[in-house]
């Protein structure tokens, strides 16, 4: 738990969204401002600052998050949809919690 990360206080319930999915591991919610008619963010509980700080020690973890995007999609019938990380503030991340943007335009 990051005390200034605001994605760790949506994990823990501390600040309210409209939550669609979680587990004991990750949490899925309705981006707050939208960029596309569904606009999911998919995070893990814990803190993860962005992408690249994982390694070759991660790849169950991560094969873990892939799935639960994919188990969202299939939440919400999404046939098609696209998958979005930004990592670093060059490709406009702004929050620096891991989250994983599911799009369907
Ligand atoms: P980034 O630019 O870091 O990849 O994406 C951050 C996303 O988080 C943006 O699409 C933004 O609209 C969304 N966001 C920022 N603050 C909040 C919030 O408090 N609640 C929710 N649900 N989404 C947020
Ligand atoms: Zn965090």
């Amino acid at each position: 738990m990051d005390n200034d990360c605001i994605f760790c206080k949506v994990a823990e319930n501390s600040i309210p969204a409209r939550v669609i999915w979680a587990d004991t591991m990750f949490m899925a919610f309705h981006d707050i401002n939208p960029k596309a008619p569904i606009h999911i963010l998919i995070i893990p509980k814990k803190h993860i600052s962005q992408l690249s700080v994982l390694n070759q020690s991660d790849s169950d973890w991560l094969g873990a998050f892939m799935l639960a995007i994919i188990k969202v999609a299939e939440i919400l019938h999404l046939d098609h949809y696209k998958v979005n990380f930004n990592n670093g503030s060059c490709s406009g991340q702004e929050i620096f919690h891991l989250h994983a943007h599911l799009l369907q335009y």
